[in-house]
């Protein structure tokens, strides 16, 4: 693959495979640019897959961010249309506690309005009986149309949709080095981060869609983008304690966000400024936890004693404002440079900022300049054509969900191999068959396989076996990839280990250290 990707000339390389690079790589694909996407690990391990997945309605930033607010309800409202089978459309409350100033309702009303949020102040009462789990003594509701959004569904959709268009993607390939010659960018030097090989990639443009690493792209490629490294840290709890999303009615704070998600529910997050070394290794501290603890039980008290399933952490790509020092202040709006006409460098493009769920306008800002740079008039189209869906079963699916589904190949395997997130049979045998997962860690990225409230204790094991059976790997491989998985979960259970989490955590380690006998391939599990 690496030596007819090397032989290739590219419109268009995009580096980063989160959310906003493989948006941008369908975009490019879906207007017949030649394009290439290189990430250096796995998809969605960068901020994509550390957040709360809140489809925000905007009314978050309305008061201090109209523009960011009018953003986010207008990509609401596409991806609910174009990516319905990764949106939960479950509306959000803002809730005022007696602590609260009722007057920031009154301004959150009324910018939402000024945004074109549709929102409306409800009783106390009311609010109690649509989400029952709310704190009781609020003084007043604001509901919006807040929803969830899966990021690892809406990045695989976006994914393979840019494939169908012709897209070549490389995972566990990191860009090294931007390859210039005088003032204009000719391509990528590439290191595949696997099997240590090198080489260089040509291409017109280069789009920097690396996320927070984009100031170290900008940097290779002698440019300078300033970013914030905002770190934010969530909690997940082992059941779905609210059905609507809960956040609090005041400037945006910690812990004032509660999403509930499939059968589980996501509290976040905290925000502080790291540095960018340790971006690539991010830890939940008990002091997070406690802060998190302290202001999620007054959105919903029962948060208290609902058992906790796993931490972490991700860093948000903000674009740096000198004056703010935890990042709250800064604008959530898009950022896209055009290297050329800022710093007389052609061919280098980064787009940054945003959010998760504005990252199709983020794409569409992306390949627009890529376009004009290149003299390609098509416009673009993602608004309007609909995200393929992985696993529909519909056989009478329209034709886009059709053409990217795997329908015929699934449907008579519909038998769950992860009930958590009703992952079937189907699914997971094509995943790996396809090639698209060798390890169980990336099967998860791809299916949700694990992510559920039995963190991997079943889905893993059985997901091991097909490892085996479809996979084709000896038991010894698959049991070291299962030593490896279970280690990786550790990782987020370990800093919640305590009470009914640290009982679950014992059972899971009765079961995979006990009964299958996992410690004698690694000791991580
Ligand atoms: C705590 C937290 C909560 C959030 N909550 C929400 C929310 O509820 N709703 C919402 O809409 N947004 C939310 N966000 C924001 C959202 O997660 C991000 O804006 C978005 O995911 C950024 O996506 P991205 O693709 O630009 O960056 P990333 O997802 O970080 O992707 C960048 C990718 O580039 C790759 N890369 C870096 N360097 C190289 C290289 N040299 N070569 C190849 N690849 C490279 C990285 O490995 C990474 O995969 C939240 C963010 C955080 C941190």
């Amino acid at each position: 693959m690496s030596n007819n990707i090397a032989k290739k000339e590219y419109d268009v390389i995009i580096v980063g495979g989160g959310i906003t690079g493989v948006g941008t790589a369908r975009d490019c694909a879906m207007r017949g640019l030649k394009t290439l996407l290189l990430e250096r690990s796995d998809f969605a391990t960068g901020a994509t897959g550390r957040n709360h997945g809140l489809l925000h309605s905007g009314a978050r930033y309305a008061v201090n961010d109209s523009a960011s607010a009018a953003e986010c309800i207008r990509e609401n409202m596409i991806l609910r249309r174009i990516a319905s089978h990764c949106v939960e459309e479950h509306d959000g409350l803002f809730i005022s506690l007696p602590e609260d100033d009722l007057g920031y309702q009154t301004q959150l009303y009324e910018a939402c309005h000024r945004a074109g949020i549709p929102a409306d102040i409800i009783d106390p009462e009311e609010a109690k009986r649509i989400e029952p789990a709310v704190n009781p003594a609020l003084t007043g509701a604001v509901r919006v149309p807040d929803g969830s959004v899966d990021p690892f569904r809406l990045v695989r959709a976006n994914e393979l949709d840019a494939r169908l268009h012709g897209a070549d993607i490389l995972t566990y390939h990191e860009v090294t080095d931007i390859v210039r010659r005088g003032s204009r960018v000719e391509g990528v030097k590439v290191r595949n981060t696997q099997s240590g090989e090198e080489f260089a990639v040509r291409g017109s443009i280069v789009v920097n869609a690396a996320g927070i690493w984009g100031m170290l792209l900008a940097q290779m490629a002698g440019v300078e983008v300033k970013m914030f490294p905002s770190k934010g840290a969530l909690l997940i709890f082992a059941n779905r304690v609210n059905k609507m999303v809960i956040n609090r009615c005041h400037k945006a704070s910690n812990g004032d966000i509660l999403v509930p998600d499939g059968n589980v529910t996501i509290l976040g997050s905290t925000s502080d400024r790291v540095s960018i070394g340790e971006c690539d290794d991010m830890h939940v501290t008990p002091k997070e936890i406690e802060t998190l603890m302290r202001e999620g039980t007054k959105l919903v008290p029962l948060l208290a004693s609902t058992r906790m399933l796993r931490a972490y952490a991700g860093v948000r790509p903000l674009v740096a404002a000198d004056d703010d020092a935890s990042g709250r202040g800064i604008s959530r709006g898009i950022v896209c440079i055009d290297h050329e006409e800022r710093d007389g460098l052609q061919g280098f493009i980064t787009i940054t900022g945003g959010k998760l769920m504005t990252y199709r306008l983020m794409a569409e800002m992306a390949t627009d300049l890529v376009c004009a740079k290149l003299h390609v008039a098509r416009k673009c189209e993602t608004a309007m054509i609909i995200l393929p869906d992985i696993d529909s079963k519909a056989d009478d699916a329209p034709a886009p969900l059709r053409r990217g589904s795997r329908t015929v190949a699934l449907r008579d395997e519909k038998m769950y191999v992860c009930e958590c997130h009703k992952v079937t049979l189907g699914e997971i045998r094509d995943t790996i068959a396809s090639g698209q997962a060798e390890t169980l860690t990336q099967l998860r990225r791809r299916t949700r396989m694990g992510m559920g409230k039995c963190a991997g204790r079943f889905c893993a094991l059985r997901s091991a076996r097909l490892m085996c059976s479809v996979g084709k790997k000896d038991a010894a491989q698959s049991g070291r990839d299962l030593a490896d998985f279970i280690g990786e979960r550790w990782k987020g259970i370990y800093p919640v280990g305590w009470g009914t989490t640290l009982a679950d955590g014992q059972y899971m380690t009765s079961v995979y250290q006990g009964l299958c006998g996992l410690d004698q391939f690694s000791g991580d599990a």
